[in-house]
């Protein structure tokens, strides 16, 4: 799709401040915040994107947008997947079978042991009963759970907007001076403060998820894994949830019921490794080895 048109508040000077001493621009208050991208472009129905044009090329080049497309199509798939795999078990209480039962006892702690007090019982495929309306058991918190992918699903499946980080070029972020890491996959602005971060207006007051299409394109992530950065994101702008940890990290597999539930990588990783029907651990950015093994 060809619709193009030039932000209204894009342009790197247009409300450039004076550098102090050391180097720190502060822009007047009231004015907006500078923006690195200048362009808006719609990519399919599904997805418009953010960038800074660079002149004389053609940026984000034919394969980047394919990424972003494959991307963009492949996050809408997995949550889908997801929250079925929730619903299964939760709504129309299918036993979880062992890959169900790996991934939310290690993305969510539910394994044996790792979740002190929550939920007060824990026990797969409890069967029905009157008396468990109510209380903090295992299918309560696959619930909580459920209700974080339905979000995140509902989200990405009305439509998204990328922007890209251009960690290459990138010498402005969220307004200030100073260049990002260089090699950020992705980032939302958590807006943690006054309580604004959560709830109703989370979408709104949270910023726009972040993405470093030309960093992912010539790393060599796959579609499947660049979806699981913007799912991360997204886990960040919708549910406002924090980072905890990161799968990669030491501790991850020690997290509590009570931390998962607000950590965007425990997101992520369990929602492609519903999609998947096998736990992925997450170990490192394209990690895409079956975990092989009961984790009880
Ligand atoms: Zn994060």
């Amino acid at each position: 799709m060809s619709i193009k048109f030039k932000k209204s508040t894009g342009g790197e000077l247009k409300f450039a401040g004076k550098a102090d001493a050391t180097g720190t621009v502060h822009i007047p208050a009231g004015t907006k915040q500078q923006k690195w991208t200048d362009t808006i472009k719609i990519l399919s129905p599904g997805l418009m994107i953010g960038y800074r044009e660079r002149p004389g090329e053609t940026y984000p080049t034919t394969a980047q947008r394919e990424l972003l497309l494959n991307a963009a199509s492949s996050a809408r798939e997995i949550m889908r997947t997801a929250v079925r795999e929730m619903d299964r078990v939760v709504f129309f209480r299918r036993a979880e079978g062992q890959p169900f039962t790996n991934i939310m006892n290690y993305h969510f702690g539910l394994a044996t042991g790792r979740s002190p007090g929550l939920p007060a019982t824990n026990v797969v495929d409890k069967s029905f009963s009157l008396g468990d309306l109510g209380k903090t058991d295992r299918r309560w918190a696959l619930n909580k759970i459920r209700e974080g992918m339905l979000s995140i699903s509902f989200h990405l499946n009305t439509g998204m907007y990328l922007i890209d980080i251009d960690n290459a070029k990138r010498t402005l972020k969220s307004g200030m001076a100073g260049t990002s890491n260089a090699t950020e996959e992705g980032y939302a602005t958590w807006a943690g403060w006054g309580g604004l971060d959560k709830g109703v207006l989370s979408a709104w007051r949270n910023g726009e998820i972040h993405v470093g299409i030309e960093m992912m394109h010539g790393g060599g992530y796959s579609a499947e894994h660049f979806a699981r950065v913007i799912i991360h994101e997204a886990a960040h702008k919708y549910l406002g949830v924090t980072d905890k940890l990161y799968c990669w990290q030491g501790g991850y597999d020690a997290l509590p019921f009570t931390d998962c539930v607000d950590n965007a990588d425990s997101y992520a990783w369990a929602a492609l490794s519903l999609n998947r029907g096998a736990l992925l651990k997450g170990v490192n950015s394209k990690d895409g080895t079956p975990h092989v093994g009961n984790i009880a």
